[in-house]
């Protein structure tokens, strides 16, 4: 079988192009979007996550602040920084890089954030809302995942999914995405049992479980789409070896950088089972910051009452 690689890199940059258009169009009724990234600590993956968020902004044309507090901050601290940004009038977007310090009340932090500025979609009133299936902010990594999978031509609807992994963030929001879309879903988590025989009976398959390369080859339908939410460190050269092979790509990436990121998914095993599948990286990771993107273009519009 011939896999299709979907390129999650090219899709985004179409993504952002289209969501510049649109703050240019926001632009000439003299809005410009704004958006509030609030780090707490040193975490440098963190860090660099949210370096990455402020320079797509910069090339959106979206107004970027970033708020970082000590790792020590406490949760009082955080909540009253989020409630001066939810007042603030020009942020129309509010994101707290997770994870938090485990001393900090995550819950209580996510909670503050004005729902209406919530452009990570994890306040308990967007979380409902698409329960209810009236979709209003939605975490932009489930975003990510829809918008591979109709920009690649996967019928969703009919479709039997299986998402992998459970979690409020990725998980749960992406199956319930995907049931609205019209596909039957199956949820499976760490106590599934006989889990590839689940996962085989399914057209879309989406692993969000952090576990590397666990969805292996006979967990895949031949011809299926298979989505890769995973991001893991792999820091043994052994182990980049045994997972790609040869792949000079990724070897220099090692050579380099001493690790590299690869996802839940059997790259080389999965390649040739499946019909369509995404790379790590570039394929959901990408997609989650054009979303992001997307997002908080939409809480512009929303909080302004404009279409
Ligand atoms: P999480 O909160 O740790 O949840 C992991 C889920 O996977 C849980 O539901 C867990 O089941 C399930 N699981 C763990 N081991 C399993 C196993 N052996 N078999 C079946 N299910 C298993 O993780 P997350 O935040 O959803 O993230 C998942 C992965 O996606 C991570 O690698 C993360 O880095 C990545 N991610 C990537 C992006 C991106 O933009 N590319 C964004 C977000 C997350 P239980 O509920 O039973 O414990």
């Amino acid at each position: 079988m011939d896999t299709t690689f979907i390129n999650g890199s090219e899709i985004a940059e179409d993504i952002k192009r289209e969501v510049t258009a649109e703050v240019q169009g926001l632009n000439t009724q003299g809005i410009q979007p704004g958006l509030a990234v609030v780090l707490v600590g040193d975490n440098s993956a963190s860090a660099a996550y949210v370096q990455m968020k402020a320079r797509t902004c910069e090339q959106i044309g979206i107004f970027s602040q970033k708020i970082t507090l000590p790792g020590a901050a406490t949760t009082a601290e955080l909540l009253a920084k989020i409630a001066a940004l939810n007042a603030d009038a020009r942020i129309d977007g509010i994101l707290v890089q997770l994870p938090l310090p485990p001393h900090v009340d995550k819950h209580a932090v996510l909670e503050r954030v004005d729902p209406a500025k919530d452009v990570d979609g994890f306040h308990s009133g967007n979380l409902g809302s698409l329960v209810l299936g009236h979709e209003r902010l939605v975490a932009c990594t489930p975003l990510a995942v829809m918008e591979l999978l109709r920009r690649s031509g996967t019928v969703i609807e009919g479709a039997n999914a299986a998402v992998l992994g459970r979690s409020d963030d990725v998980g749960k929001p992406l199956a319930l995405l995907l049931m609205h879309a019209n596909a039957t879903v199956t949820i499976c988590h760490s106590r599934t049992k006989n889990l590839p025989d689940v996962t085989r009976c399914a057209d879309i398959v989406v692993a969000a479980i952090g576990r590397t390369a666990m969805v292996t080859a006979d967990f895949v339908k031949p011809g299926a789409t298979v989505i890769d939410v995973g991001t893991n460190k792999v820091s043994g050269l052994d182990e980049v070896q045994r997972l790609f092979g040869n792949d000079l790509a990724r070897l220099r990436d090692f050579e380099k950088r001493g690790y590299i990121w690869a996802g839940d998914v059997d790259e080389l095993g999965v390649k040739g089972v499946a019909g369509k599948m995404t790379p790590v990286p570039g394929g959901v990771g990408p997609m989650t910051i054009a979303m992001l993107m997307r997002n908080t273009v939409k809480a512009t519009r929303m909080r302004r009452g404009l279409a």
